[in-house]
């Protein structure tokens, strides 16, 4: 008889290889079982310190259930508080076609320009967005948040002011309460003095080296900055502007009044206000200053054929080369959003995007004059969509009366409140806020103070340039268009739904479709981070079990989940270790320890902390060398603050010593930070918070799988041992006040219920279960090529962990195909490449995940063996050196039709292998120049005209 009680078949679901596939590959590898395996790979001195318990795992029926009870407990009132996030209709096509479709959201960060066009185009539209709304010259493809963003413009307006003598930044009180936290988190290590204040009453502006100001301002107005511009340059110093983008659709832009940097949200094009996040920041900037920049860039090329094609320019993988020089340590940052937001203006249009924000200040015009016409005093003489209203000793009531009508208002202080208006406001809202306001008197008729209403713009602040004149603005605003559009680019992209991405480090695993469904309900997509805390009561429940769940995980006392990436989980655990230390007194303590095979993110990390980076050396086997480590160790025992680890190490290999190195940091006086990136090979066998780690950080987007959206979004929470608890980040809004890494308290907190769910279905076996199949599946690949590639290293007792890396320097010597030409290649195949040459140069690193079967890591290692025969090819001088299909790789259908030149068939080019007959990837584009494009670098759209030339 069948079983009555559920099963769990998730588990299965989400690990590729079926029972038989796994028993084959044991066989393959000489184990009996997985647990003899991974009893082999995991150290004797740290087996056993796991402390995931074994409770059951969720069905997916089960698990949504619960989770829908959770995000009932949000509630969802109608919210006018602003302060950088507003209410905005995602429109339908962009949720479906994008935002819900794994074409775009499981792509990754596109280093491998010919397989990425699709989103590169998106980027390069967002770009263009950018440049054109704000006024400036260039713009990047998405920071974090505005607060982060505000922060990075600190460091880059210190890094280019001719003020060399002043360490102080002006911040302007008029910025959003939660930008001038973290700039001030960031200031303080960094020995950056934050002066806050009234731009207007400053005296002496050769006292700063660079200003932050905010337009429109926080509270409403809108200031004319020009004469201000002017003087902090005359004084040597830079001046940033935090401006919203729906405002600059009608006042003039940043760039047009001198402003050397421009930065802000693009939540409100599109994007859910989701308890704070993720949303796009964006920051834009002089082309002279161009080098500086940080974050990624889009920019044109050209292909081996000499057609336009995009990449990412310059700063690429900035962190890898310039380590601790690097201008910032943002790798992953929030394409996904970025993306929705340069669709919606896509969709939009000028004209479009122009009446939602005339719209929006009619709204906020007729408020006024309603709320004037009640005796209220507004403080704005001029405003866009904000106002702030002193309401003295009325204000707690008003509140009351407010939330009691379903309505949350902003608590400046407790004399006055503010109110912002938005896209989704209409006539009701406003008569709703009128008649909380009333307080029993006469509502004002909405007809009537709409009569003879007008702008409350300054005029000489109304925008003058047009906006969004280029084609891509001005073509899609049919549903029809928009769709072909959005299929048209993620058609040209190879993401996660159509084959295996072997990242190594990067955790390309499932993203399923039960745990992403929550991420799209209004319950969590509709509020406000700083509504008041009984309305968030679901959140509040999912974060405290998403912590305790991380916890058992990780074997760690605390957890914060404000930091919205890795990176900036790796900045809030040494912000913790650096006050622990100063809160006994170590104030010398700044040496952080680093591996050279650490994720460049590392010395680019411990540099913003004002620590200095001292690198320790590898063995020939990949291992840390103990003797160099101690050494050093000893050598800085005085100053020692930290070591900076990944684990198992970024050379994919378990090391036997990590107890004992974790012991010579304690030894002498130092933390210890475990980089937890690859926590996929642990979760469950092993815990960092039980071997010697302080605190780790975790890539819910790699080990708990958040989808990568192209490069982000991403959330990097930390875990601390109980020491530490106390430095974990604080907000104005928690128990903490200071310390904020991110400008919301939970970062990127919309997202996070993919991970509840990923953990609630697998429970604790399902989660140890997953890292077991994930080293099965990297040492079965690691064992059917290692005859062909070398395996560059492996543990002693011949097995890798998660992840192997293979070595293809001498290849190159012996046939003159680089790593390049290998991960070229695989595009013919269908295939995304491994990581390339990291952590060390002339290599492929690959990571498979449990999530994918035997057949697609048959298929792939089928290819890689292909390959390698057509690199003996070269080798025999059967293939050409130079005209071969390596060199020649990624082939596009174009080069098919016409005159074939080449000493190899069309056959071998695009259908190496009979089954791609069935199902064929056609690269867009030909291999791209990435010299071409640094040289002659165009970081927006160009005019169809500049199309029509080249
Ligand atoms: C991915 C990664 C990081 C950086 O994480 P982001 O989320 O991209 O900021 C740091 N260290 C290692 C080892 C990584 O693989």
């Amino acid at each position: 008889m069948t079983k009555l009680t559920t099963q769990n078949e998730f588990i299965a679901r989400h690990i590729g290889p079926r029972d038989a596939d796994t028993a084959a590959m044991l066989e393959l590898l000489g184990y009996a079982s997985i647990d003899a395996l991974t009893d082999n790979v995991i150290p004797e001195s740290i087996k056993g310190s796991s402390i995931l318990g074994s409770q059951p795992g969720l069905s997916e029926a089960d698990a949504l259930a619960k989770i829908k009870t959770i995000a009932s407990k949000n509630q969802q009132l109608k919210t006018f508080i602003g302060q950088g996030y507003y209410g905005t209709h995602t429109p339908s096509p962009i949720l479906r076609n994008l935002l819900e479709n794994p074409a775009w959201y499981t792509a990754y960060t596109p280093y491998q320009p010919e397989i990425s066009q699709g989103r590169l185009e998106s980027l390069l539209n967002f770009q263009t967005l950018i440049t054109d709304l704000t006024g400036m010259q260039i713009a990047n493809a998405s920071l974090l948040d505005e607060a982060t963003a505000a922060a990075e413009a600190m460091t880059f307006c210190k890094r280019l002011s001719k003020n060399k003598a002043s360490n102080a930044f002006f911040a302007s009180q008029h910025c959003h309460p939660q930008t001038l936290d973290v700039l001030r988190t960031r200031a303080e290590p960094l020995g950056i003095e934050v002066v806050v204040g009234d731009e207007a009453s400053i005296t002496d502006a050769s006292a700063y080296f660079g200003a932050l100001l905010q337009y429109p301002a926080s509270n409403g107005d809108i200031f004319d900055y020009r004469e201000l511009v002017a003087r902090f340059h005359t004084a040597n110093a830079l001046v940033a502007v935090a401006a919203d983008l729906l405002a600059l659709t009608l006042l003039t832009p940043p760039g047009e009044f001198g402003a050397d940097v421009a930065l802000g949200s693009a939540q409100r094009f599109g994007v859910p206000l989701g308890f704070g996040g993720p949303h796009a920041a964006y920051f834009a900037t002089r082309d002279a200053f161009k080098r500086d920049m940080p974050g990624r860039l889009v920019g044109m090329s050209i292909d081996r054929f000499g057609k336009p094609a995009l990449r990412l320019a310059m700063q690429t993988r900035e962190q890898h080369i310039r380590r601790e020089k690097a201008t910032s340590n943002i790798c992953t940052a929030q394409v996904l959003l970025a993306n929705i937001a340069s669709m919606y203006a896509v969709y939009h249009g000028p004209k479009g995007l122009t009446q939602i924000a005339q719209r929006t200040h009619q709204f906020t015009a007729i408020l006024a004059k309603g709320l004037r016409a009640l005796g209220y005093s507004v403080e704005q003489t001029f405003f866009f969509d904000t106002l702030s209203l002193a309401t003295a000793s009325k204000t707690a009531a008003l509140h009351t009366a407010a939330r009691k009508a379903g309505i949350n208002l902003r608590e400046i202080d407790s004399e006055r409140l503010g109110l912002s208006l938005d896209e989704t406001t209409d006539q009701a809202s406003v008569e709703a806020l009128l008649a909380v306001f009333a307080d029993g008197k006469a509502v004002p008729a909405f007809a009537e103070l709409a009569t003879g209403v007008s702008a409350q713009l300054p005029h000489g602040l109304l925008r003058e340039s047009a906006v969004l004149s280029h084609p891509v603005f001005n073509r899609y605003h049919s549903e029809t268009e928009l769709m072909r559009y959005l299929r048209k680019l993620a058609d040209k992209d190879l993401a996660l739904d159509r084959s295996m991405i072997p990242l190594g480090s990067c955790t390309m695993k499932l993203n399923a479709a039960s745990e992403m469904i929550p991420v799209t309900w209004a319950e969590f997509g509709n509020l406000h981070p700083f509504a008041p805390a009984e309305q968030s009561q679901g959140y509040s429940q999912l974060t405290t079990e998403l912590e305790a769940m991380l916890c058992a995980a990780t074997g760690y006392d605390g957890i914060s989940l404000q930091p919205n990436a890795g990176s900036q989980g790796e900045y809030a655990g040494l912000l913790a270790i650096r006050a622990y230390h100063l809160s006994r007194g170590d104030d010398q303590r700044d040496i952080c320890l680093i591996p050279q095979s650490a994720h460049g993110t590392n010395p680019a990390t411990a540099s913003m902390v004002g620590m200095r980076v001292v690198v320790t050396a590898c063995d020939s086997n990949g291992n840390v060398d103990i003797i160099d480590l101690k050494a050093k160790a000893e050598e800085h025992k005085e100053r020692l603050a930290a070591l900076m680890i990944t684990y198992p190490s970024t050379h994919g290999v378990f090391e036997e010593g990590i107890r004992e190195i974790c012991q010579i940091i304690h030894d002498n006086g130092g933390q210890v930070y475990i980089d937890g990136a690859n926590m996929n090979a642990m979760v469950g066998l092993c815990a960092p918070g039980q071997f010697g780690g302080d605190v780790s950080h975790l890539n819910l987007h790699k080990t708990f799988c958040i989808p990568h959206g192209g490069g982000g979004p991403g959330v990097g929470p930390i875990g601390v041992k109980s020491h530490l608890i106390p430095f974990l980040p604080g907000h104005a809004s928690m128990a903490r006040k200071e310390g904020a890494v991110s400008a919301a308290p939970f970062g990127s907190a919309s997202i996070l219920p993919i991970t509840w769910m990923y953990i609630s279905m697998m429970g604790g076996d399902g989660l140890k279960r997953a890292s077991q199949i994930a080293i099965l599946n990297a040492n079965y690949i690691a064992r059917r090529l290692e005859e062909h590639y070398p395996v560059l290293y492996s543990g002693s007792n011949g097995l890798v962990a998660h992840e192997c890396i293979l070595d293809i320097r001498p290849i190159k010597d012996s046939s003159g195909i680089s790593v390049d030409d290998v991960a070229k290649r695989l595009i013919d195949f269908g295939f995304h490449a491994p990581t390339m040459s990291f952590p060390v140069a002339g290599t492929l690193m690959i990571e498979p995940t449990e999530s994918e079967s035997k057949e697609e890591l048959d298929r792939f290692c089928d290819a890689m063996i292909a390959i390698r025969e057509e690199i003996r090819a070269v080798e025999a001088g059967h293939l050409d050196a130079n005209d071969n299909p390596l060199k020649n790789a990624p082939h596009t259908a174009l080069e098919l039709v016409g005159e074939w030149t080449h000493g190899y068939s069309r056959e071998q080019a695009v259908y190496p292998t009979a089954t791609l007959i069935d199902g064929k990837y056609w690269p867009p584009v030909g291999r791209v120049d990435n010299v071409f494009g640094d040289r002659n670098l165009i970081c927006a759209c160009p005019s169809i005209e500049a199309y029509q030339d080249a």
